[in-house]
């Protein structure tokens, strides 16, 4: 017989069903004459399945002991109409098998409520908890939306390098992928020579597959590119990945404001979708992770974001009487503090920044007339800060080859990304969203880490 998921059961399954499920024990107790009670968990939804063995079914006394807290096992049975409070209905199993054993001495999850820092060091069995699958099917929920946006609108899906020889941030945080013996080159020479390596010369995983995505954007049209980006930055935050996934549309003809537009569209779709699609787990997350998240979404999708010059931004923080730790100056980067501060407690809503001095960002941001500012936009989200970060891209030939020299670059180094303002530039805009920190905002998790399978921060990346 086939397996029928738990969540399918409980939402669809009807009294008199035969059916088989599989999955892990999280408790069992028994009754005195000879009853047992299994909760039962596949990952398909929060809520267990409660299973109800009868000590008259076969081998009832040699498997019901190996039924342990954590062990897997298959049950085929019939579906009743519960008595209990809690869930509709339960399984009455007709036999039992124990498929895998859990010695309970050894296993770490035998009792609830670990620390979020403990289950980092047991990444390989913490998705065995309810925090940890209510935030992969979320996870999978935010992704699924992802898609269905962008799909909807008729952006086309494309996928752009891992392996790159351009630094598209010109932020040199960039991890090297060489096939040459470094230990061996150590020992032999003083210089290497990239030209033995085995792309020729140096080569990086990417930052950010936005350049590439120009070129696409500037041929068939609005497109994404979603996948994986390694930032080297020794930094260690709460909202900082060495890997991370991040989606970027790149839209031609779209103007500042048009970006914009999709950007806060976009991250309404995602709590929309979300909101209807998991709201078993975004209630566990509202009762158990953080109290104020269901309000503070509900808040999002029904207010417009506020949309704020960098320059006024900067006038609002120096003036609002706040202490911060790093001090506030036009042409400085704002820290997650002053960010922070503008989205959750002055105006206590999502703010698009727009027009930040040049000096602040890279070569490829179209600049404005008044000579100081690009036409930059970063999303700031309550609990999270920074969460896309974008802008409207330099299309004029003339401008582009200068910012890149005036960035310490070589023009040559780029003659492919010149060349789309030879041939046929035109106005185009896009923006990247880091789908860890969509992750944070949606679930209302504080740390980055416990957002991704197998965080890889400074020093790890065990599993
Ligand atoms: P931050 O100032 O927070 O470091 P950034 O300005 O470097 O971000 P961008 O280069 O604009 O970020 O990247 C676009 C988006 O990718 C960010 O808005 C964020 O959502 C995400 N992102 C950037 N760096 C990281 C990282 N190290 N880990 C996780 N997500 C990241
Ligand atoms: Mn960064």
């Amino acid at each position: 017989m086939p397996v029928t998921r738990i969540a399918t059961l409980l939402r669809d399954g009807q009294p008199g069903e035969n059916v088989t499920v599989k999955g892990w024990v999280r408790t069992r107790r028994d009754s005195k004459n000879s009853f047992s009670f299994i909760e039962l968990n596949d990952g398909s939804c929060m809520k267990n399945l409660q299973i109800v063995v009868d000590g008259a079914i076969p081998d009832y006394e040699t498997s019901i002991r190996l039924v342990t807290t954590g062990a897997s096992i298959s049950v085929e049975g019939v579906l009743k109409e519960s008595p209990g409070k809690g869930q509709r209905v339960e399984v009455h199993a007709v036999s039992l098998a124990v498929l895998g054993t859990a010695d309970s001495t050894t296993f770490p999850l035998q009792k609830k409520g670990h620390s979020l820092e403990f289950l980092r060091e047991i990444a390989h069995l913490r998705p065995r908890t309810n925090t940890f699958s209510a935030v992969a099917r979320v996870r999978n929920c935010i992704s699924r939306s992802i898609h269905n946006f962008f799909q909807s609108r008729g952006f086309l899906y494309i996928n752009t390098p891992i392996i790159t020889t351009s630094d598209c941030e010109g932020a040199g945080e960039m991890f090297q992928v060489t096939t040459l013996d470094l230990a061996r080159i150590a020992k032999i020479q003083t210089e290497i020579d990239w030209k033995q390596d085995f792309f020729g010369k140096p080569a990086s995983l990417t930052v950010s597959g936005q350049l590439e995505a120009e070129i696409y954007a500037t041929s068939i049209g609005d497109c994404y590119t979603f996948g994986p980006t390694f930032r080297a930055e020794n930094s260690n935050t709460t909202r900082h990945l060495a890997e991370f996934w991040m989606v970027e549309p790149e839209m031609p003809f779209y103007e500042l404001t048009d970006n914009m537009d999709l950007a806060e569209a976009f991250i309404k779709a995602m709590i929309n979708d979300v909101l209807e699609q998991c709201p078993e787990d975004m209630e566990f997350f509202n009762q158990r992770i953080d109290t104020t998240v269901l309000a503070k979404l509900e808040n999002i999708r029904s207010n417009s974001f506020e949309r704020l010059p960098y320059t006024d931004a900067i006038e609002i923080l120096k003036n609002c009487g706040r202490k911060f730790d790093y001090a506030i100056e036009w042409g400085g980067d704002l820290q997650t503090e002053h960010e922070r501060y503008l989205t959750e407690e002055h105006f206590r809503k999502p703010v698009i920044l727009f027009n930040y001095p040049r000096t602040l960002k890279p070569f490829y941001m179209r600049c404005n007339d008044d000579g100081r500012t690009v036409r930059a936009m970063d999303v700031l989200v309550p609990g999270v800060g920074e969460i896309i970060g974008g802008s409207q891209r330099e299309e004029r030939l003339d401008v582009l080859t200068e910012r890149i020299r005036e960035c310490g670059m070589n023009p040559e180094d780029y003659w492919w990304y010149i060349d789309l303002r030879k041939y046929g530039t035109v106005p185009h805009s896009g923006f990247g969203l880091g789908l860890e920190r969509a992750v944070l905002l949606i679930t209302g998790m504080t740390n980055i880490r416990d957002v991704i399978p197998f965080p890889r921060t400074p020093g790890h990346a065990e599993f």
